[in-house]
């Protein structure tokens, strides 16, 4: 190998170093250590990875990466890189494993929006400073997005100049965009459904107002903490509202900070608010949603299908005769189906009640009669074939569940159908 390739190794181990570790080697020490690898025959690259890891560094996982605005964020998301302004920062101590333990939380933001954070150990973050922070990794936590601190992160101070103001100015979204963790967010949409009822907040009470809203992209639920005279079938445009989620489901939350803008009605038509076929990995990205169509392959008819004993007092499914609220009680027969469909983009379970499941089976089912015979029929039916089911997916971390309220099978042979009236048709000639 010449002088100038030794060179050029060097200097890429040294950029390598420099991206993942800080440390600075010198030049001198890593020729002689790279000479004496290549004098043994071991081959270039696998050499420099070697000696990338050797002085601390880390090859194939570079530390640095792109720059991220917390609109962006996801969860479990790693070598996550912000520019940010800290916003409020408070320590807590915590117990680990019988240890005391000081962590800081707080909430960061940038021109894009806010999101709360957790740092594991005391990197000195000072309330309102500018700060680069690199390798932070995000997780969810009930429904919402958090950015963490761990040993791996890297926290520099900047120059204030450096990030914008903190976005104040609601930002644009669809209904279909919506996620928990949302802040500052501004949608335009169709009052669905509302409701009012009172609830009681330190001693005082006070009227909520909850409901359904979509748009021409999809449904969410919303939760109005303030009475803006909302009304089924008004168009209003909402600015300064936050995302909560429960189940992948998100919900738009207001209160009086909010504007609410009534709008021209006609702006989204009842019609234009219908149930929005999404294909499964769609579904399975947004980890649920309010009422959505999906169509798929049954890949597989549950255990628990079949003949169900619910609770008299609370409808739960009974196991070994118990209810796991009410203990042992006389149980009250009830058909349902658990099924896992796939669409070759992604698979998600589904839950159908007794008048779904007889939808699609094409048949009453008589609770008294029901026996063994009931499981084997939905698996011949249904096992296989393509169906389509309507309703809202709930997701947690075992995946998507999607709770029936209606189904067809989606394969329905228009061929055999024909032949099948035709043969019947010339039986009566
Ligand atoms: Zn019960």
């Amino acid at each position: 190998m010449s002088e100038d390739n030794i060179e050029q190794q060097i200097d890429d181990i040294l950029e390598a170093l420099r991206e993942t570790s800080g440390k600075e080697v010198s030049r001198d020490e890593l020729e002689k250590e790279l000479k004496k690898f290549l004098e043994y025959g071991v081959p270039p690259d696998h050499a420099k990875q070697t000696l990338v890891k050797k002085f601390g560094g880390g090859y194939n996982q570079p530390l640095s990466s792109e720059r991220i605005l917390v609109v962006d964020l996801k969860p479990d998301q790693q070598s996550v890189h912000v520019l940010c302004r800290i916003i409020s920062v408070n320590p807590r101590e915590i117990q680990v494993k019988g240890e005391a333990r000081r962590i800081f939380y707080g909430i960061l933001g940038d021109e894009s929006g806010t999101i709360q954070f957790t740092a594991w150990k005391d990197f000195e973050l000072e309330k309102g400073t500018v700060v680069d922070i690199s390798n932070a990794y995000t997780k969810e936590w009930q429904g919402s997005v958090k950015v963490n601190f761990g040993d791996r992160t890297k926290i520099k101070k900047m120059d204030a100049s450096e990030v914008h103001e903190v976005n104040v100015v609601p930002r644009e979204y669809k209904v279909k965009e919506l996620r928990g963790g949302l802040s500052s967010v501004e949608v335009t949409a169709r009052i669905l459904e509302v409701k009012d009822r009172e609830v009681e907040i330190s001693g005082q009470k006070k009227k909520v107002f909850s409901g359904m809203l979509g748009d021409e992209t999809g449904k969410a639920q919303f939760t109005a903490w303030y009475d803006f005279k909302l009304k089924e079938g008004a168009v209003v445009k909402i600015s300064g509202g936050y995302v909560k989620a429960w189940k992948g489901i998100p919900q738009v939350t207001f209160d009086e900070k909010a504007t609410v803008e009534k709008l021209d009605a006609n702006m989204i038509s009842k019609k234009d608010v219908k149930t929005q076929k999404i294909m499964l990995f769609e579904l399975v990205d947004r980890n649920g949603a309010l009422d959505v169509e999906v169509e798929g392959t049954v890949i597989e008819i549950r255990k628990g299908s079949g003949l169900v004993q619910r609770c008299p007092e609370c409808n739960r499914v009974l196991q070994d005769g118990a209810c796991a609220v009410h203990g042992a009680v006389e149980g009250k027969a009830d058909v349902r189906m658990k099924l896992v469909i796939d669409d070759g983009t992604g698979a998600v379970s589904a839950i159908l009640g007794k008048e779904v499941t007889e939808k699609l089976l094409g048949k009453t089912i008589n609770d008294s009669l029901i026996d063994d015979g009931l499981v084997e029929e939905m698996n011949s039916m249904l096992f296989g074939h393509r169906i389509s089911l309507q309703g809202n997916a709930l997701g947690d971390q075992f995946g998507v569940t999607l709770i029936v309220r209606d189904a067809k099978r989606a394969d329905f042979n228009i061929t055999a159908e024909a032949e099948r009236l035709s043969q019947e048709l010339e039986e009566l000639l």
